[in-house]
């Protein structure tokens, strides 16, 4: 099977299990967005998912993402132009203050915010380009010391502290739940999750609009699923195992 192929039958696999998973909560899964995560995976690949309807991609690093929102652009433009301006980056990996500024406005949504300063600079960055940034609070529910995100228990302390920033637009929350091989140990964790994202829902600040849920990866989006997510991050599961070379 080629590569195309490969990502085409994954692609429905993945929708398959997504509507099941919806189903069975009594969710609808027109409610669930699916985000491939294509990080450090070609732009080709990106296209093969595109080709099969797949418009929402998620990326880990702010050079790879320009990078390859640049190469499937100009892809489009020549091969499939009724589908140019529609592709959808979503940016999901750790962010660093001093790369803000080449990321605003090239993403729908940023999951990562997890300090006060990074939400600053996304607000000042924004305020400049005359735009207001979607984000996403990204909570350490498994309160790890290896991970990064607000720990639950500051969460809606933290998204209030935000109530003055008018360039920035808190859409919701995010999580990488602790990696195990059985999903159903995640299952509490996203639980959690839900519980927090009502918490923060009931705030009427002005740049809070809650709607998105972002939890689930390959190995338990399911589950999150079950518990409310609105978004799930599935890169593996498309795209198949990632080779990481020197980074981590
Ligand atoms: C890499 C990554 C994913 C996708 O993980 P898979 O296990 O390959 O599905 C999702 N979310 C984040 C934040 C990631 O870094």
């Amino acid at each position: 099977m080629s590569v195309q192929e490969t990502i085409a039958q994954n692609l429905d696999d993945i929708r398959a299990r997504i509507a099941s998973a919806a189903e069975h909560a009594g969710r609808k899964s027109e409610d669930i967005t699916l985000i491939a995560v294509s990080k450090l995976n070609p732009a080709e690949s990106v296209e093969a998912a595109i080709s099969h309807d797949q418009l929402e991609f998620g990326e880990n690093w702010v050079k790879e993402l320009l990078e390859k929102e640049v190469s499937v652009e100009e892809y489009l433009k020549e091969n499939s132009p009724e589908t140019a301006g529609k592709v959808k980056w979503h940016f999901i990996g750790h962010l660093q203050t001093n790369k803000v500024k080449q990321l605003i406005g090239k993403t729908v949504l940023i999951h990562s915010v997890d300090s006060f300063k990074l939400a600053s600079v996304i607000d000042t960055e924004s305020k400049k380009k005359g735009v207001v940034t979607d984000i996403l609070l990204e909570i350490n529910i498994g309160d790890e010391e290896s991970k990064y995100g607000i720990k639950p228990d500051e969460a809606v302390c933290f998204a209030d502290s935000l109530r003055d920033f008018s360039n920035i637009r808190i859409r919701g929350l995010m999580t990488v739940a602790p990696i195990c091989d059985d999903p159903e140990s995640n299952r509490p964790y996203f639980k959690k999750m839900r519980e927090l994202f009502v918490d923060i829902k009931s705030k009427n600040n002005d740049n809070i609009s809650m709607d998105v849920l972002s939890m689930g990866m390959t190995l338990d989006f399911e589950a999150a699923i079950e518990e409310g997510a609105t978004h799930v991050r599935v890169g593996t599961g498309i795209f198949g195992a990632r080779d990481y070379g020197n980074r981590s």
